[in-house]
């Protein structure tokens, strides 16, 4: 067998073969939207990669920033005449970058040392909490240190607003067996998720109410980790493949129905990615939280009341990446009535692209801002989503503008 250069990029032959250099993706792709340059949207892109594939050029660091330059939003392969899989050929393309050796320090500390294996990420986040509760408390409101910190400022424009670590980890709190409630109708296992159990702990909350409350015994495994989605983001199969593979083995011995994510991204990757892109099967069932619920089981959810006026923000990897556009909106019209009022920009990414958001912020703020100019065109008072990692950016943007930080659907659902 010859043994060929860029084996990721040769076993995606086919998307380069169907590019019919159309430039569609031109009118689609927002970040070709602000820049208009060729070599932002994936027909650009695409004839880079050949070159690169084919020794015409190098890869070099020029070529990695331009492979960088993506939200994974996907709006380019639904809307591809072709059938180009870009977002997929953007992932082959930063595997290609790191076996070349751009992969620094820091990146190769986060992903192949921290998330790899898991352990110190929770102590290292929960004392962070204890350091900038600390902080919040010693430094002026004024202070210019308050910048570089996920602290509150008096200068809310110019400060970037991040989101503070839990002083607990949701798995610290919630591993292990949770009865179903009532007549049992099913067990499944619960997939956290890192935002999840780092950051937004009540979404996790809500899904062990929510779920015993109808009846599933939920068992949240301590041992899960990442879903090694960032890790896949920016190039690092290896890692990416390792926690794959570490979910796979954790399941193999457990009885359950299904295995349920309530994370977008999270959900994505483990549906269509470990399978497609790492060949790598779970073996459960995979399902977001809503679809296994109403999709899959009929349940039947009684109406919420005393919320505010809502809307949604479907996340990128929901509507394209899980084909689930409609079924979340559905269930909050149900359960909501009038207080429900629609989708904020349906099908518009939200900007936070990942850490895209973190390394690029001026190139889509202005899309975190849309959402919230939209919601309150609306009327609406609350941003609910189903993706943390959405969630995280667009408090953001939220919190601004006046408004409360956003809810995940499960925390209204759960009541
Ligand atoms: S829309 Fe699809 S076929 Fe057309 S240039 Fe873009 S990637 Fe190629
Ligand atoms: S995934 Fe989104 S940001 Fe990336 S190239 Fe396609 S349309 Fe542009």
């Amino acid at each position: 067998m010859i043994e060929r250069n860029y084996p990721y990029l040769w076993s995606l032959e086919e998307d380069f073969l169907r590019c019919m250099r159309c430039g569609k993706c031109h009118s689609i792709c927002p970040l070709y939207e602000r820049t208009s340059r060729e070599l932002i949207a994936p027909r650009g892109k695409i004839a880079l990669l050949e070159a690169v594939r084919d020794g015409a050029m190098p890869l070099d660091r020029a070529f990695t920033e331009s492979m960088d330059q993506c939200l994974h939003c996907m709006l380019c392969k639904e809307n591809c005449p072709a059938g180009v899989d870009w977002p997929r050929l953007a992932f082959a393309a930063r595997a290609e970058s790191v076996q070349g050796g751009f992969f620094g320090p820091i990146k190769s500390f986060l992903f192949r040392i921290l998330l790899k294996r898991g352990r110190l990420l929770p102590p290292i986040t929960t004392s962070g909490a204890v350091l900038i509760r600390l902080l919040d408390f010693i430094l002026p409101k004024n202070s210019p240190w308050r910048t570089a910190l996920p602290l509150p400022s008096i200068t809310l424009d110019s400060i970037r607003i991040f989101p503070r670590p839990a002083p607990k980890t949701f798995l610290s709190q919630f591993a292990g067996f949770h009865s179903a409630q009532g007549k049992k109708r099913g067990r499944v296992v619960f997939f956290v998720g890192c935002a999840t159990n780092l950051v937004n702990t009540t979404i996790g909350e809500a899904f062990v109410k929510l779920y015993t409350s109808l009846g599933y015994d939920v068992l949240v495994p301590a041992e899960q980790g990442c879903c090694g989605f960032p890790a896949l983001g920016y190039g690092d199969t290896s890692t990416a493949r390792y926690r794959a593979n570490k979910l796979a083995e954790l399941l193999k011995d457990i009885q359950a129905d299904a295995l349920i994510v309530p994370c977008a991204s999270g959900g994505h990757m483990i549906k269509e990615e470990y399978p497609h892109f790492l060949g790598i099967d779970i073996p459960l069932p995979v399902y977001d939280s809503v679809e296994f619920l109403l999709k899959v089981e009929g349940v039947e959810l009684s109406r919420r009341d005393g919320f505010p006026p809502m809307v949604f923000h479907l996340p990128c990897h929901l509507g394209r990446g899980q084909e689930l556009p409609h079924l979340h909106q559905k269930t909050l019209s149900r359960v909501l009535g009038e207080k429900f009022l629609g989708a904020a920009l349906e099908g518009d990414c939200c900007g936070a692209g990942g850490t895209y958001h973190i390394t690029h912020y001026e190139m889509t703020k202005d899309m975190g801002e849309a959402k919230v100019k939209t919601m309150e065109e609306m009327g609406g008072e609350l941003m609910v989503t189903s993706c943390p990692g959405c969630m995280m950016y667009l408090d953001e943007a939220l919190i601004k503008a006046g408004h409360p930080p956003s809810k995940h659907i499960l925390e209204v659902l759960a009541g």
